[in-house]
């Protein structure tokens, strides 16, 4: 391979498998510290738009496969596949903003954290991700399952084009009007995407200025009752509520009293995204109105926050560093159910920074709705999953096995699986199960159309696409 003639086409840097700093290169790939068994032939960290034409049409006439790494944040590491070339955006950073016309134009790789900073600043808001350090590439092509997504819905919908490089080297913009096809697939296609995204633009909205939190402890002793009545108030809440129940260690000065369930509670949190105080607070009341919320152990009622706090509060829950395993999918089940049957699995979790979560429904409409000009699948009345999160190597078989418990206990109530946070590298039926049937086979003719020789990847594993 000459891969010196690449290094002349492009700006940016090309690192081969035989470069002495491919592998810590390679190791920079993926947030997740359990790292892939996997291993490109070489990564091209492109500079700009013209780099990832030049980087594809290299690709293409030497036969390599192509993948897009955008911030690395896939659970099981997508963005290092076996041979071919993955294509590095990391340098592409810029945005420019209308205020007036409250949208944005983003390179990919900006940080939810990032983003909301940014427009902050012009007092426009954007459903970002819940974790700081997570970037728009690969969230927005999955769907992005955003904070307030009640109200504003998966991001996905709020992106009003984009410009990718295809398969044969031609930058191209998609939208409703220009290749609609393709717009359709990259709302949704996620770590399976056919075309490299370079830019989106996206539709924002006001800053919600009262930003407020009530959360609230419970022993896991009451649990059912307790899931029960608050998904139930969770249906009285505007939509600008988001209501997730959370299964986890205890804080400090609740340990004692947990020291029965292994140190673990229940915690619900409620997060308003008000425009005026009186607003947010009135929301966060209605929790006040059950009869379990006297069983509390403890809360803290309407505290001020906004998206840089709640980065913080997300940053503490997924900290950097740790390794990882994740499985996150939406459910028509009751939510007691689902929480009740993963109750002893939280107690006796090998790590205590383990967790279990699921966002619940507000505002008198299912939490997640598709909608049939998206890829995007997913449906119901909650969404979540659960996360093993532990720092050992030699802890390793403990966290999968507890993991492997967990999604086979949760199984039974999975509606659909969330193709940007399903393990597809340990199941991958759950790449078709993340889409409706005509969904999937919609997307996969698009792919046909886009990409008739294969030279993206595609989803890892035995998928269709990938058997080409
Ligand atoms: C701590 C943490 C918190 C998270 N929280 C959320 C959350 O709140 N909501 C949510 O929806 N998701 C969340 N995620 C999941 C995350 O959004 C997805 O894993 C997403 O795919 C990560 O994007 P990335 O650019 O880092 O992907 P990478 O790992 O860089 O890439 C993965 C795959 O995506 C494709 N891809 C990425 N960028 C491009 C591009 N520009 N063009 C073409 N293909 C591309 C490639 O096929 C690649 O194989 C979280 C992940 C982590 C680690």
């Amino acid at each position: 391979m000459n891969w010196d003639e690449l290094r002349k086409r492009i700006k940016g840097s090309v690192v081969t498998a035989t470069d002495p700093e491919f592998a810590a290169v390679k190791a920079a790939m993926v947030w997740n510290e359990v790292k892939p068994d996997r291993s490109p032939d070489v990564i091209v960290t492109v500079n700009n738009d013209d780099d990832v034409v030049e980087a594809i049409n290299f690709a293409r006439k030497n036969g390599l496969k192509v993948v897009a790494h955008g911030g690395g944040h896939t659970w099981c590491g997508l963005a290092v596949r076996n041979g071919g070339m993955t294509i590095d955006l990391s340098k592409l950073t810029e945005s420019t903003i209308d205020k007036a016309k409250r949208t944005a134009s983003i390179q990919p790789v900006i940080s939810n954290r990032e983003l909301a900073r940014r427009l902050g600043e012009y007092d426009l808001a954007f459903p970002i991700g819940h974790c700081p350090t997570v970037k728009a590439s690969g969230y927005l092509l999955s769907g992005g399952m955003s904070w307030n997504l009640s109200e504003w819905g998966p991001a996905c919908f709020s992106v009003l084009a984009i410009e990718l490089v295809t398969a044969d080297g031609k930058k191209v913009k998609a939208s409703t009007t220009e290749h609609p096809d393709l717009f359709w697939a990259a709302r949704g296609c996620g770590p399976g995407m056919f075309a490299v995204a370079t830019r989106f633009h996206l539709q924002c909205y006001p800053l919600p200025k009262f930003i407020m939190t009530s959360t609230y402890f419970y022993s896991l002793d009451h649990l059912r009752e307790v899931v029960d009545e608050v998904t139930a108030l969770g249906w009285k809440m505007p939509s600008m509520v988001e209501l997730s129940i959370f299964l986890l260690k205890a804080p400090p000065e609740l340990a004692d009293q947990c020291k029965k369930n292994n140190g673990k509670l229940c915690m619900v949190t409620a997060v308003a995204f008000a425009h005026t105080k009186e607003e947010g607070v009135a929301a966060l009341a209605i929790l006040e109105q059950g009869a379990m919320v006297k069983t509390c152990l403890a809360k803290n009622l309407n505290e001020a926050s906004n998206f840089e706090k709640l980065s913080d509060v997300s940053g503490v829950a997924w900290p950097e560093n740790h390794r990882n395993l994740c499985e996150n999918q939406c459910s028509k089940a009751k939510p007691s159910d689902i929480l009740m049957a993963l109750r002893d699995k939280i107690i006796d979790a090998p790590s205590a920074k383990s967790v279990i979560v699921f966002c619940q429904s507000t505002g008198q409409h299912n939490l997640v709705e598709t909608r049939e000009d998206v890829a995007f699948s997913m449906e119901a009345q909650s969404y979540g999953g659960s996360w093993a999160i532990w720092e050992k190597p030699e802890d390793d078989a403990a966290n999968l096995k507890w993991q492997d418990e967990v999604i086979a206990i949760i199984k039974p109530f999975t509606n659909k699986h969330y193709i940007g946070e399903t393990d597809i590298v340990q199941d991958n039926a759950r790449v078709q199960e993340s889409y409706t049937p005509e969904k999937w086979q919609k997307l996969e003719k698009i792919r046909a159309k886009y990409d008739p020789d294969g030279l993206f990847f595609g989803y890892l594993g035995g998928t269709v696409s990938s058997k080409r």
